[in-house]
C-alpha cells in the first residue's frame, strides 16, 4: 500500500479527525500529521517549523500503526520520524514498550537525547543499553520499568542472556541505520533479538541505503510493509558540495592544514584506522587546533567526552574512524574530510551525511591516492553524481605550519595553566618531567623528587626565618626613630 492509498484510507481519515480536534495550531506544519497536542507542544518548543519530508511521510503511517520501511538520507530527521509515532502510541496506555535498536553507542545516546527533547510533557521513562557503559546503572534503569529501550545489539544480547531484560512487552520495534547493522555484522544478533519480541508488534525499519540483504531481513521482519522512499538509495544531501584531491599519503597532513585554515566552524575528519586517528589528532593539535579523537580504542568515557566537547565547541576538530560515521549529529558541521577514503560507497554516503544536516550547507573533501581511481568511479556511479577533482594547492612546509601555530595561537586547547582544576598539579608534574630527564630510572627519580621537595621545604623555612629577622630589625629601627 502506498501513501496515497493510505491517505484515502477511511480508518486513517477518521483517526486523523479524532486527533485534529485536539491539535489546534493550523499554523504549525506538524499539525496535519495526526500528532497529539502534548507532543505538538514539545515540537513547538524545538522551533521546528515544518516537518522534513521523511517526517511528513513516516509520521502519519507510523501513527496509523503500519509497518514501514523508510529509505532516507542521513540527517533528514529520521529520529523524529519514528520517535513521534512511538511516543504517541506508548502515551496512550500504561503498558507496552518501544525498542529502538541502533548500531553504535553514540547514536544510542543521541537518539535518547532527541526523544527526551520532544517528550517532556508526556514523561515517558527510557533506558539506554550500550556496551562500555556501567552494567549496574543499566540494571538500575531497567528496574524502573522503562517504556523505551534504546540499545545496541551486543549489549542487549548480554541483558537477554542474563535475563535482566524482558522484551515480551515490546509493542513497537525500530531498527535504525539497518544497513550499518549489516556492515557491522549485527544481523545474527538481530535475528536472535527478534525471537524475544512478540510477533504482533509494529516494526519500522530506517536505512540510508537498502542493500539486498536488508531487503531480505525486512521481508522476514514485516508483513506487507509500507515502503517510503524519500531519496533513492545512495543519495547524499543536495546541500553538500563534494571535492576530491589526488594526493600522496605523505602530503595529506599538509593538505589537511590548508583545508582547516579555511574553516572557522566544526570539522569532522575520517581516517581508516584507529592508529591513524590518534596520530592525526596529535598532529592537528600541534598545528594549534583544539582536537579530539573518537574510535574503538577509546573508552566509552573518552568517546563521550570527545563527542560532548565537539558538540559544545570545545574541540573544533573531531577525528574519527567509521564508528562515528552514523552516530554524530552536531549541527553546523562545516566540513567533512575523508583523510582516507572509506572502504565502500555506502560509508562515503554516511560520512558525508554528517554535514549538510537538516537543510544546512555543507562541504566534503576527500583525499585519494591515484590507485583509488577505480573505487571513485564506482562511488560516482553509486551516488549518480560526478565528484569535482581539484588541483592541489601549494602546500605549506611542516615547519611553517608549526611556526604559524605558535604565532597565531588561535583555537588552542586551554593549557594546563589556564585550567584551574589542573593548575595545582602542574608544578609537581614539571618537576617530575625535569627530573625524569636527568635521572632516567624510576627509583632515582623518586629520590631526586624527595630531595627536591625537602630542599623546597627547607627553603620555605629559611625564608620564614629571614622574614622574622627583617620584621624584628624593622621594629628595632622604629623604636630608635620614636
Ligand atoms: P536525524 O536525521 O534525526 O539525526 O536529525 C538530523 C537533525 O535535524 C537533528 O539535529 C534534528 O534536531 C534536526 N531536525 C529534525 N527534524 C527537524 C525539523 N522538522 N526541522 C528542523 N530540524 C530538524
Amino acid at each position: 500500500m502506498n501513501l496515497n492509498q493510505l491517505v484515502n484510507d477511511t480508518a486513517f481519515e477518521s483517526f486523523k479527525r479524532r486527533n485534529d480536534k485536539t491539535t489546534t495550531r493550523p499554523d504549525n506544519g506538524f499539525y496535519d500529521l495526526g500528532i497529539a497536542p502534548s507532543l505538538i507542544k514539545d515540537i513547538n518548543r524545538l522551533n521546528f517549523e515544518n516537518p522534513t519530508p521523511v517526517q511528513k511521510e513516516s509520521i502519519p503511517a507510523g501513527i496509523h500503526g503500519d509497518d514501514i520501511i523508510v529509505i532516507a538520507q542521513t540527517g533528514s530527521g529520521k529520529t523524529m520520524a519514528y520517535g513521534i509515532p512511538m511516543l504517541q502510541r506508548l502515551s496512550k496506555s500504561k503498558r507496552g514498550t518501544g525498542l529502538v535498536l541502533v548500531p553504535t553507542r553514540e547514536l544510542a545516546i543521541q537518539v535518547e537525547e532527541a526523544i527526551q527533547s520532544y517528550s517532556r510533557s508526556i514523561n515517558i521513562r527510557s533506558a539506554v543499553l550500550i556496551g562500555g557503559a556501567s552494567m549496574i546503572l543499566q540494571l538500575k534503569a531497567l528496574k524502573k520499568n522503562p517504556r523505551i529501550i534504546i540499545a545496541t545489539p551486543g549489549r542487549l544480547m548480554d541483558h537477554l542472556e542474563r535475563k535482566t531484560v524482558n522484551l515480551n512487552d515490546v509493542e513497537i520495534f525500530i531498527l535504525d541505520e539497518a544497513d550499518r547493522m549489516l556492515d557491522m555484522g549485527f544481523v545474527p544478533d538481530i535475528k536472535k533479538i527478534m525471537k524475544s519480541i512478540p510477533d504482533n508488534r509494529q516494526t519500522m525499519l530506517f536505512s540510508a541505503t537498502m542493500p539486498k540483504e536488508i531487503e531480505a531481513i525486512a521481508g522476514k521482519l514485516m508483513a506487507n510493509p509500507t515502503r517510503i522512499e524519500i531519496d533513492r538509495s545512495g543519495a547524499t544531501p543536495a546541500e553538500v558540495s563534494h571535492e576530491m584531491f589526488f594526493i600522496k599519503n605523505q602530503d595529506k597532513g599538509r593538505l589537511l592544514a590548508v583545508q582547516l585554515q579555511q574553516c572557522s566552524g566544526p570539522v569532522l575528519v575520517f581516517t581508516r584506522t584507529k592508529r591513524m586517528a590518534s596520530k592525526l589528532t596529535a598532529k592537528v593539535k600541534r598545528m594549534g587546533y583544539a582536537a579530539a579523537e573518537i574510535h574503538s580504542n577509546r573508552s566509552q568515557g573518552q568517546r563521550r567526552h570527545a563527542m560532548e566537547g565537539f558538540k559544545r565547541g570545545r574541540y573544533q576538530i573531531l577525528i574519527a574512524t567509521d564508528i562515528a560515521a552514523r552516530g554524530i549529529d552536531v549541527s553546523g558541521i562545516e566540513l567533512v574530510v575523508n583523510y582516507d577514503m572509506p572502504a565502500n560507497s555506502e560509508d562515503y554516503v554516511h560520512r558525508i551525511g554528517r554535514t549538510g544536516r537538516a537543510g544546512k550547507i555543507g562541504h566534503a573533501v576527500s583525499f585519494a591516492n591515484t590507485d583509488q581511481r577505480g573505487s571513485i568511479i564506482s562511488l560516482e556511479r553509486f551516488m549518480k553524481t560526478k565528484l569535482t577533482i581539484s588541483a592541489l594547492p601549494t602546500l605549506p612546509s611542516e615547519k611553517l605550519l608549526l611556526r604559524e601555530a605558535g604565532r597565531v595561537n588561535l583555537k588552542k586547547e586551554p593549557s594546563r595553566d589556564e585550567d584551574p582544576s589542573k593548575r595545582k598539579f602542574s608544578k609537581y608534574r614539571s618537576l617530575k618531567r625535569k627530573n625524569f630527564k636527568k635521572s632516567g630510572s624510576k627509583k632515582r627519580l623518586m629520590k631526586r623528587i624527595k630531595t627536591k621537595q625537602k630542599d623546597l621545604r627547607e627553603k620555605g623555612r629559611s625564608d620564614s626565618v629571614r622574614r622574622q629577622t627583617i620584621r624584628a630589625n624593622g621594629a628595632e629601627i622604629q623604636d630608635k626613630v620614636n
